[in-house]
């Protein structure tokens, strides 16, 4: 460590082999493995060798998010179905636009990791003689998935943190990204490192509440500036979620997809997230048991007044709808397939109408759905063969849904308790929220990003192609970290970062942020979190689950317009927290310009609906006939899926001359590597290292 006075400011320089950014499942898991595979070269004190930094330890999707049984998605283990990796990888890229040798890497190297896990202390459920147990999701033979209960994946990067800490690695928490530093250009670009601001401030001052100015406990200090410079980066900041004002992404999961792309990291896929139907007072999936208990589903005017059972407007029979919400469970994900013929993401749709007419939506787990005076009342019996069996098997054909779900999840009630919600008493408020970035950037077999010597992985690598089975994130991010690691110290080796010779270039870096939070200190321009505000809700219209190519192409008008404003003008940003929120609005920025660049330029492509998304059109098929468009009178319509862009990977880059600040081009997805060397040749070949030649 050293200090540095840089335009009359100290600054910390600190100096690694590898920072990986984020403290996440995937990067606490990749800063493991980077010392395990240094301490096998025999490279000197790994620990000093790398460092972990996080805006905040406790925050992230990993550690704050789940659902009513979190799903972790591995090789199947089941003693009497067999499953391997390649049938694993076909699952990954079925839907398209998905590199075969990445879902290739997460299916091989899938039990390695998760055993990895269960060394680590998660306690992944077994039966006498040691199976894991596994379950179906989408009805996969092989029950690939499993869970540690609603909180897996903050298990995962509880149990992981032990042993970063066992290993004595450094954590910096409580470091907000402010700049990503690069040297050099073309192919000889690199990351040098990164500078931080030393927020500081407790977990509630952290973006979890809005900065205030007057806050004392967060007023308390300058910002710290302080610079992490490395050979390597490993970038594992999660998903963008405070993009979107209807989410269900932990309040505070910034990400840094603006800064890395203004670095000048290609993302892929930037257009396929995940939206479903989450509780929003407390952020939470309403998966699984939540839905197969069968809730009534009801809305309210604005102040929880005028109940009424609007879905059954729509269904012929208390059977299909009682059946549809009970498949929301494992079809949880809003999909444009599942729309038509009264398929189960219908429900999604009309929530998100209601909601659009200013009512509130509500499960009600005291009550089973009430149906119009036409319907059967409900009756547990006479549900779809689907639904009634699994419910039979379960043996939860309780009266009511709370005593269904108690029999089925008792885990599934205590997790709202413990946020003040209890679900014998109360509805829960839901929404189609935010909950995944499908897409990223783009990175390689081992993880290694467009730029040298920088890795993305977790969420913010693009890995996932259109669709995912559901759990298969967390298997990704495991797989990620470990391929990260390994290249990083066989291809690279264990030095820690010299760069003198860049040094000047990297001070210029440091003294344009100084130089722009002194304006912003002195600025008259809006307040950053009125900025936020602003993306958050621009995102949601235009950018979630409901797509439409005019309204997306003004919304890219104004992002843009927002990213200029913020440059000409910069943010009033006087004290420590507004100044942290004014870095996050300006990043956040240009994300959503990225994004919503993505959107129109597939639109334009003839993109249609898939995914998680829909995208209306007045010639397209209709949704419901009695779904109807407010401006036209007639049934809303969407565009089916254009298969042909199944075959073509959206790459998006930052690009300052073009007139909307970002380039897109397509590639297609690579294959997997097929032919496999007989063992004495590929032995030569590891022991050799010409495996990580690429
Ligand atoms: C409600 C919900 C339910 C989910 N359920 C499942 C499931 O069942 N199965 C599944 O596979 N996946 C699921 N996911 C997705 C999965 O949880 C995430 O994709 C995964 O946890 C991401 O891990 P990560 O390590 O990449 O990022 P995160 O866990 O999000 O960690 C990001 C890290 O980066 C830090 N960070 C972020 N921004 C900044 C910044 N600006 N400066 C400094 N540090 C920063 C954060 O503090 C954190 O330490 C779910 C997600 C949600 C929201």
């Amino acid at each position: 460590m050293e200090i540095r006075q840089i335009a009359g400011e100290q600054v910390t320089f600190h100096r690694f082999n590898t920072v990986v950014v984020g403290a996440g499942a995937a990067g606490m898991n990749c800063a493991v493995h980077l010392c395990e595979f240094m301490k096998r070269k025999e490279i000197e004190a790994p620990q000093d060798r790398i460092a972990v930094i996080t805006r905040g330890l406790a925050l992230g999707a990993s550690r704050m998010s789940g659902s009513d049984k979190q799903t972790y998605y591995k090789l199947g283990t089941s003693p009497n179905v067999p499953d391997c990796a390649k049938a694993f990888a076909d699952t990954l890229t079925a839907a398209g636009c998905c590199h075969a040798d990445l879902a290739l890497a997460e299916g091989i190297n899938s039990l390695r990791e998760f055993c990895h896990l269960v060394q680590a202390g998660v306690a992944f459920p077994t039966d006498s003689v040691g199976t894991f147990v596994g379950y179906k999701t989408d009805h996969d033979p092989a029950e690939r998935a499993t869970s540690a209960g609603p909180k897996t994946s903050k298990f995962m990067s509880e149990c992981l943190q032990k042993q970063v800490e066992r290993c004595g690695i450094k954590i910096f928490d409580h470091q907000e990204i402010a700049h990503l530093l690069t040297v050099g250009s073309g192919k000889s670009k690199r990351i040098a490192g990164v500078a931080t601001m030393d927020c500081g401030l407790r977990i509630a001052d952290c973006g979890l509440d809005s900065p205030t100015a007057t806050n004392p406990q967060s007023a308390i200090r300058n910002p710290q500036l302080r610079v992490f410079l490395a050979t390597n980066i490993v970038l594992a900041a999660g998903g963008p979620g405070e993009m979107y004002k209807t989410s269900v992404y932990p309040k505070g999961q910034f990400g840094i997809h603006g800064l890395a792309l203004k670095a000048g990291l290609v993302a892929e896929n930037l257009t396929e997230s995940q939206f479903g139907l989450a509780s929003v007072k407390f952020r939470w999936n309403v998966s699984g048991t939540y839905m197969q208990a069968i809730p009534r589903i009801f809305s309210t005017d604005a102040h929880g007044k005028q109940e009424r059972d609007f879905l059954a407007d729509f269904f012929p029979s208390m059977k299909a709808m009682a059946t549809d919400i009970f498949l929301k469970g494992y079809q949880w994900p809003f999909d444009p397939q599942k729309i038509e013929n009264l398929g189960s993401s219908l429900i999604d749709v009309l929530v998100f109408n209601e909601n659009q007419k200013g009512r509130r939506v509500f499960l009600d787990f005291r009550q089973n759905p009430k149906g119009s005076r036409s319907m059967q009342p409900f009756n547990i019996d006479e549900l779809e063969p689907e639904a009634f069996e699994y419910l039979q098997g379960a043996g939860a054909l309780q009266k009511i849904p709370i005593e269904r779900l108690a029999h089925m999840n008792p885990l599934a009630i205590e997790i709202y308790r413990e946020h003040d919600i209890d679900l014998c008493k109360e509805p829960l408020e839901i929404a189609v929220c935010a909950q995944h970035n499908n897409g990223g950037f783009a990175v390689n077999k081992w993880w290694e990003s467009s730029i040298p010597h920088a890795f993305v992985i977790g969420e913010m690598a693009g890995t996932h192609g259109v669709k995912r089975p559901g759990g298969s994130a967390l298997n990704a991010g495991q797989v990620g970290g470990l391929r990260a690691a390994e290249y990083i110290v066989n291809a690279y080796g264990g030095d820690v970062t010299q760069l003198p010779e860049n040094g000047s270039e990297i001070e210029r870096q440091i003294r344009d942020l100084m130089d722009k939070l002194d304006r912003w200190g002195k600025s008259s321009g809006r307040r950053p979190q009125k900025a936020i505000e602003e993306i958050q809700s621009r995102m949601t219209a235009s950018a979630a689950h409901i797509r439409e190519e005019n309204n997306a192409n003004e919304s890219l008008r104004s992002a843009l317009e927002l990213c200029r404003e913020i440059r000409d003008k910069g943010m009033a940003a006087t004290d420590l927290p507004s100044r942290i929120a004014a870095i996050q609005a300006e990043h956040l920025a240009l994300a959503s310009v990225a994004y919503l660049k993505a959107i129109v330029d597939l639109l334009v492509q003839g993109g249609g609906s898939r995914g998680s998304y829909l995208v209306l059109s007045p010639r397209g098929i209709p949704i419901h006939p009695n779904v109807i468009d407010p401006a036209t009178g007639e049934p809303l319509a969407f565009r089916p899926e254009n298969k042909d862009l199944r075959d073509r990977i959206q790459q998006v880059e930052y690009d300052e001359s073009s007139p909307d600040l970002f380039r897109c081009t397509f590639v297609t997805p690579r294959a997997a590597p097929i032919g496999r060397k007989s063992f004495e040749p590929a032995w030569r070949d590891y022991r050799e290292g010409s495996i990580y030649d690429l």
